[in-house]
């Protein structure tokens, strides 16, 4: 037997004690996974869990660039193998100044799951830098994508390593990426999927994301026996890639997205918030309170102002909430904040936006909660469908991809649901989540061998 307890205070006394992010993702998994784990010697046996948290291996790389007034810069880097059971690694990669080893373990840990989730032959990876795309000029950023490439390509490959987008990452960087490995190997092949469609890009990539977590949700309330989103009031935070699909669904399926944010505060537009002009604010990349320039009846609270105990966004009565922005952005006060105001589901579009306390708060209400490791994974699902369409040599139409990536989200939903179930958890996907993603892992391991 695994006494995941004594694991957990173990692994919080060794060398991963000042991982923090990472502990907090292993835990959650661990604690969750534990009827399976009980219900089953096998995983003891080929000591799943110890080799699991393990990554393959980790990269810690120096990115040496020149800045416009001929400064020399540097910043650290990371690439995290973490396993690749399923499939060659696959996860995004985050420019962000918060990202350490720390930030990108966890986010490579949830994404092996994350991906088995997807009943896809891809492994978990993650990787970025804590460098600051914002404020940076074009010419910058692309000599910041020059020298981090110039190191990463080393380590991936079509048939090894596909990173992608995620915080900080859009189009523009995974075009220089993409640019640059080309040039140091003279080979045009699928290494990074969210390209644009001129070399290589899935229509709809930039969309999945965001759809998927609306579509996974739809498909839970409809098991669940609630109504679905239509007529109803949302909540998004964040206003990035993930945000802004995710409230194109909901208006195209007749929601209305009150609020999002950014890092320097929230917008809250009784309205509803006015998606083209959030997407001309991205792409001219200004600040976000340029939106009550146009929309003077909208409400900006900045960062400063919020009250210390949460976020004043989830304050706002809704019937769904969808944190879109980054970790840990829920806490249990806000939590409370949206059981008390009877919102009825919560879908994760970040990654781990609810601290633990907030989660468990969650799943002891009568709110709904899509745990990110599934509600997200339409993004690498159609990632995936980049690889499939870039090896060989063939484009599909946004309309097969956009039924292909609803049938992997509805997919999911039913799996999850359904293994909550088989595990006597009716209703509890985060559970779900956990044990299907483990136990796809797990058996590749342990037919693989040592
Ligand atoms: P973007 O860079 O496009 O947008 C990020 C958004 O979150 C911005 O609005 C940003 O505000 C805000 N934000 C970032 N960090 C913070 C912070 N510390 N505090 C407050 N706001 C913050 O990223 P994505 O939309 O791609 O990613 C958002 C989340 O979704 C991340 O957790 C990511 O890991 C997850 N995700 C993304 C996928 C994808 O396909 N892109 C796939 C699966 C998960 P500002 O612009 O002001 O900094």
């Amino acid at each position: 037997m695994i006494d995941v307890d004594k694991l957990l205070v173990s692994l919080k006394q060794s060398n991963y004690s000042n991982s923090e992010t990472f502990l907090q993702a292993v835990e959650e998994v661990l604690i969750s996974i534990k009827p399976l784990l009980d219900s089953d010697p096998k995983y003891h046996k080929h000591s799943i869990i110890e080799r699991i948290l393990i990554p393959d291996r980790m990269f810690k790389f120096k990115v040496t660039w020149m800045d416009d007034k001929g400064g020399i810069q540097v910043n650290t880097a990371y690439r995290v193998q973490f396993n690749n059971s399923l499939g060659p690694y696959k996860g995004g990669l985050r420019f962000h100044p918060s990202v350490s080893a720390d930030i990108l373990s966890f986010l490579g840990f949830e994404q092996i799951f994350k991906n088995a989730l997807t009943g896809l032959p891809i492994g978990g990876g993650k990787g970025g830098s804590d460098f600051d795309p914002k404020g940076k000029s074009d010419f910058e950023v692309m000599k910041f994508c020059r020298a981090f490439m110039t190191e990463l390509q080393k380590y991936i490959g079509p048939r090894i390593d596909v990173p992608a987008g995620d915080i900080g990452v859009g189009a523009r960087e995974i075009g220089y990426l993409f640019g640059t490995y080309k040039k140091i190997t003279s080979s045009y092949e699928g290494i990074l999927t969210g390209k644009p469609g001129m070399f290589g890009g899935s229509k709809i990539r930039p969309e999945a994301t965001g759809y998927g977590l609306i579509y996974f949700v739809e498909r839970m309330l409809e098991i669940e026996g609630k109504e679905k989103l239509k007529d109803k009031i949302c909540l998004i935070s964040g206003s990035g890639n993930v945000a802004m699909f995710a409230m194109e669904k909901l208006y195209q399926l007749g929601a209305k997205p009150v609020t999002c944010s950014g890092s320097k505060g929230m917008i809250y537009d009784e309205n509803g918030i006015d998606l083209e002009l959030i997407k001309k604010i991205r792409e001219d990349r200004v600040p976000l309170d340029t939106y009550k320039k146009t929309h003077k009846d909208a409400k900006w609270t900045k960062i400063e102002d919020y009250p210390k105990e949460g976020n004043p966004l989830w304050s706002i009565p809704a019937y769904g909430a969808f944190p879109c922005a980054t970790q840990n952005e829920i806490n249990a006060h806000d939590a409370k904040e949206l059981i008390k105001n009877k919102c009825v589901v919560v879908g994760e579009g970040a990654n781990m936006p609810s601290t633990k306390e907030a989660t468990d708060l969650f799943l002891a209400s009568d709110c709904l909660f899509a745990p990110a490791k599934a509600a997200n994974a339409g993004g690498v699902a159609v990632s995936e469908f980049e690889m499939s369409q870039n090896a060989s040599m063939q484009t599909w139409s946004s309309e097969v991809v956009d039924s292909k990536l609803k049938e992997t989200m509805y997919h999911i939903c039913d799996k999850v649901s359904n293994t909550a179930k088989e595990y006597g958890e009716n209703g509890n996907y985060v559970t779900g989540a956990n044990i299907a993603g483990f136990k796809r892992v797990a058996e590749a391991m342990i037919a693989e061998g040592i």
